[in-house]
């Protein structure tokens, strides 16, 4: 894979990305240690511009200051007087070179995109998990050098104030902590204002030594101290003095771990950003080599007193010498002793537990997925630091810490390979990517060198590979790592760099994180397809919901399956699968852990016991062994435990995820019916649409002829010249005309009805009124019949309702219409009914009746039980169609109830709200008057039943003889 120049996000506006959101999305409120940054201190995110707003001096400064520790000058003293001067010089000489020259790239990286160590190793060939080894390897570190520093100071503290130990321990671990919290806020404070103290006590010993004793310089420099070839050089002692110093390889992380905070690079600040950068990047080995030899001739001086072998190499003692120099009496020198040791200790130790709390944070988040706080990993560190202490384990630790540093310097020379070989020949990205959305779990570049250098130097260490390579371990770990991480670069193409093309993001402002709402600088987000939005680092390491969606190649465990496969043939790779497998790695893991801390613990005590000078007895050895297998017995029942439990969970986790997939495709398939009922619903409206509008077109088309045929058959009718036999014919026309212009009406409502275009037009109606119209009208049909006309039940009705009322009014006229027009004899009543707002309306009359097979047909379109009445007057068919859908529109229903030759009833139930303080209706005047200007032009032209009918509503309100119009 080529990688551009171009950083992780390509300037281009944010495209949302099309992403099925799997997980539904639960709001992160981080506690209060997290959500204030000042505690915080970006423990798990890269450090943003608008933090990093300390000046260059001041980040330098504070950088600069955990160059106090007294632990550089006990290295000195101690290969002083192991190896001799010349061995010890050139030793530190040329471990210091190397130092400058892997942290020059390494602060350059973690200043210019404001990471600290763990995230550079993360996107500098470790990956996202891979340098959780790493994270693990710096976190314990910090705390052993934080418990080496602080034994220091306890002995200040027993030598002046005479504190016993067990208290100096937990006075010089605990006083830290307050001063650490608030992270580089208060710690570049402390730094700032103890620099200049600190400074005068550090040189003053050795210009007063100089000034009253230059001979001890000169003597120095032929100082053979144990070597037994002398004050010469020799190149295996040279090479286990340098394997000494080469531990202090890893302070480089401490420095980056403030360096980060520096400003961005800008053309006005370059020199003093560089100058910042080197001076406190690479540059704490100049300080640092000078305290080195100041403390290898501080020995040597020691020794010169007298001071006893194995005190001579300690800070404390080396320091009272040199202050006995300056002062002549002995209590001011130990005064000023102890104060230079109180505050190089307090300034180490500091940037210990700051580095450490970091480091946890780091290791923690990702393995367990919670991050409580980096203050809280803070009190976990110094507490770790103080139960080694107090434990008293500081010569195990010290071999510990010399196989740590072989593992160590192996980090540096993986990271440093990546940054100075790979980035420049493009098998690593020319940006660091730190973030878990982009990463794969585990780059082979880095851990796959940090590996091989480890194992191969501490091989070395041991002995392996003779005595020359004994001494020269560092230097294997550290030629090893430089050249097999380009290497495994080229052999992987670098593809394990990089998870995913990064979703590119809008790179100007603040982005808001989906999970937490909170607003963060482009560099710290990513796009995440399993919320379906931009997502904070922090948010994205602490997620254990998404199992990766975004990279499931990129998961560890895929990766070691990928892996096993291609070297194991397929049986086996299944076989590694299984639930036994998995019992197997992890009581492997158990077991290996339980034999590591109990061969320190074992290691130490027979260290105490030689010192007391018992030999270790064989029973240690056997007590050691049973408490071993018994806790090796836990851990198989514990490894059980865990196995069944993370299986249970992965099964509860699967059945989860099948619902939500069910539940999901549910959804997905109720979204699609939706979208084809709306579709539907929407082609049968454009389809109504047409269709009312191709009736109401047709009709306008039909009624103009129509109106033509009828007025001149009218006029055809009233010529008198016109014989008497033709006038039939005329009549025959008028009537056929008459019908067809009912038809016309009628399919024109029923349109609009079914088209849904029929609006009502509630408003309030006075009822008497209306019935009393009607009445009236029916009254007088029935008179002209000879039929006798009822009106029933009008005294116990609510005087006005609320209804639409013109339609009201046509579905009482069509049943009574009928009733007339089917009764030859009789009579035909309309009986009203009010109950509870259930208005009752019954057309009862003594006609011809209708056929039970018929009684469904009839209020069909076009449905006539084709019984004519006496008349023969066939009707349209339509009037009872309109007359149900009209009453159904209303929310009422229709019923009817018929014997042939009895007579039928027709009834009506609606619900008709009773309205108790009317208003005074202007609706029904307006009504009139707007009718009153058709009315003459009606009255001449047309004699039609319909418009007859609705004549006589209107026209007898206002006193109209309707019984001559009609007549004509
Ligand atoms: P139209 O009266 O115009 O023919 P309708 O839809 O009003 O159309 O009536 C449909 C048929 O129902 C009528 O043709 C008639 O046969 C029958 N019908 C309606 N009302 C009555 C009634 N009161 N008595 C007997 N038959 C009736």
């Amino acid at each position: 894979m080529k990688f551009s120049d171009a950083g992780p996000a390509v300037q281009a506006p944010a495209v949302s990305a099309p992403a099925t959101q799997r997980i539904v999305k639960i709001r992160r409120d981080y506690n209060r240690w997290v959500a204030n940054e000042t505690l915080e201190d970006y423990a798990l995110r890269f450090t943003p511009r608008a933090f990093r707003k300390w000046s260059e001096f001041r980040v330098a400064n504070t950088a600069i200051g955990a160059v106090s520790f007294l632990a550089l000058e006990a290295i000195g003293g101690t290969i002083a007087i192991a190896y001799g001067f010349t061995n010890a010089f050139w030793a530190i000489l040329v471990v210091s070179a190397i130092v400058f020259l892997t942290g020059l790239p390494i602060s350059y990286y973690a200043s210019k995109y404001g990471l600290d160590m763990d995230l550079l190793t993360r996107g500098a060939g470790f990956g996202y998990i891979g340098s959780t080894i790493t994270s693990l390897i710096y976190a314990s570190f910090t705390f052993i050098f934080f418990a080496l520093e602080a034994a220091i100071m306890a002995l200040a503290l027993d030598l002046y104030f005479k504190l016993p130990l067990t208290i100096g321990y937990l006075v010089s671990s605990l006083v830290v902590i307050p001063l650490v919290t608030h992270g580089i806020t208060l710690i570049s404070r402390l730094q700032l204002w103890t620099q200049p103290l600190w400074i005068v006590l550090l040189v003053l010993p050795y210009v007063v030594v100089l000034w009253k004793e230059p001979s001890a310089f000169v003597d120095f420099t032929t100082f053979a101290g144990h070597a037994e070839t002398g004050s010469g050089f020799n190149l295996l002692l040279f090479g286990s003095a340098a394997t000494i110093a080469f531990s202090l390889i890893a302070q480089i992380g401490e420095q980056v771990d403030f360096l980060r905070f520096l400003p961005e690079k800008t053309r006005e600040n370059r020199v003093r950003w560089w100058s910042a950068l080197i001076s406190a990047g690479p540059g704490w080995i100049v300080l640092g080599a000078a305290k080195l030899l100041g403390g290898a001739f501080l020995a040597f001086l020691a020794l010169q007193h007298e001071v006893s072998l194995d005190k001579a190499s300690e800070p404390t003692q080396m320091y009272l010498i040199g202050f006995q120099y300056v002062f002549a009496r002995p209590e001011w020198a130990l005064a000023a002793t102890t104060l230079f040791v109180i505050l190089s200790q307090v300034k180490i130790n500091v940037t210990n537990a700051y580095a450490g709390s970091l480091a946890w944070s780091n290791f923690f988040a990702r393995l367990t997925h919670s991050h409580p706080g980096r203050v809280v990993w803070l009190v976990f560190n110094v507490l770790i630091a103080v139960v080694l202490m107090e434990l008293g384990v500081f010569k195990a630790l010290e071999h510990v810490l010399g196989l740590y540093s072989n593992v160590a310097i192996a980090w540096v020379g993986a990271l440093v390979a990546d940054l100075v070989v790979n980035k420049p020949l493009g098998l690593s990205p020319k940006y660091i990517e730190f973030k878990r959305a982009h990463l794969y779990d585990v780059n082979p570049v880095g851990v796959g060198a940090m590996l091989i250098a480890s194992l191969l130097s501490i091989a070395a260490f041991l002995g392996a590979f003779g005595p020359a390579a004994q001494a020269f371990s560092s230097f294997i770990a550290l030629a090893t790592a430089f050249a097999t991480a380009p290497l495994i670069a080229f052999a992987t193409k670098g593809r394990f760099y990089i998870a995913r093309e990064p979703v590119p993001l809008p790179r100007t402002g603040a982005l808001k994180c989906v999970i937490c709402d909170n607003a963060f600088e482009h560099e710290d987000m990513a796009h995440c397809p399993a919320y379906g939005g931009t997502i904070c680092s922090l948010c994205c390491s602490l997620d254990a919901r998404c199992h990766d969606l975004c990279k499931e190649d990129a998961r560890l465990s895929v990766q070691v399956m990928n892996a096993l496969e291609r070297v194991l043939p397929e049986p086996v790779t299944e076989q590694l699968k299984s639930r036994l497998a998995h019992y197997v790695t992890l009581l492997l893991g158990f077991t290996l852990a339980l034999a590591a801390i109990l061969a320190l613990v074992y290691y130490q005590e027979s260290i105490a016991l030689a010192i007391a000078g018992t030999p270790a007895l064989p029973d240690l050895r056997a007590v050691f062994l049973k408490v071993f297998a018994v806790l090796v017995l836990i851990a198989a029942v514990a490894a059980w435990w865990v196995v069944l439990a993370s299986e249970s969970r992965k099964v509860a986790q699967e059945e989860s995820n099948r619902q939500t997939n069910l539940l999901m495709r549910e959804i997905e398939a109720h979204r699609r019916t939706d979208a084809k009922l709306q579709q539907a619903k929407e082609v049968a409206e454009a389809a109504n649409l047409a269709k009312s509008r191709y009736v109401t077109g047709m009709s306008h088309e039909l009624r103009t002829p129509l109106n033509s045929i009828l007025g001149y058959a009218q006029i055809l009718q009233k010529d008198a010249t016109i014989p008497v036999n033709r006038r039939d014919a005329i009549d025959v026309i008028r009537r056929s005309g008459e019908h067809l212009l009912g038809l016309i009406d009628g399919l024109l409502d029923i349109a609009k009805i079914e088209a849904g275009r029929l609006r009502l037009d509630r408003g309030e109606v006075h009822l008497p009124e209306l019935l009393d119209q009607i009445v009236k009208m029916f009254e007088l049909q029935a008179e002209i019949k000879g039929l006798a006309f009822r009106f029933e039940g009008a005294d116990a009705l609510p005087v006005v309702v609320h209804a639409d009322e013109r339609r009201l009014r046509q579905i009482l006229i069509n049943l009574l219409a009928n009733a007339v027009k089917f009764t030859d004899s009789g009579s035909v009543t309309l009986k009203v009914n009010y109950q509870r707002e259930i208005a009752r309306f019954e057309v009862t009359d003594t006609g011809i009746g209708i056929p039970d097979r018929d009684l469904a047909r009839i209020f069909l379109p076009f449905e006539r039980t084709g019984t004519a009445n006496q008349r023969g007057d066939i009707g349209t068919g339509l009037g009872l169609a309109i007359t149900r859908l009209l009453t159904e529109l209303m929310g009422g229903e229709i019923t009817v109830r018929s014997e042939p030759g009895v007579g039928s009833t027709f009834e009506v139930k609606l619900h008709l709200s009773r309205v108790d303080t009317p208003r005074t209706t202007p609706r029904l005047e307006a009504d009139i008057a707007g009718y009153r200007g058709a009315v003459r032009r009606i009255l001449v032209v047309d004699d039609q039943p319909i418009q007859r009918e609705m004549l006589a509503n209107l026209l007898l309100p206002l006193g109209f003889d309707v019984r001559l119009a009609a007549s004509g």
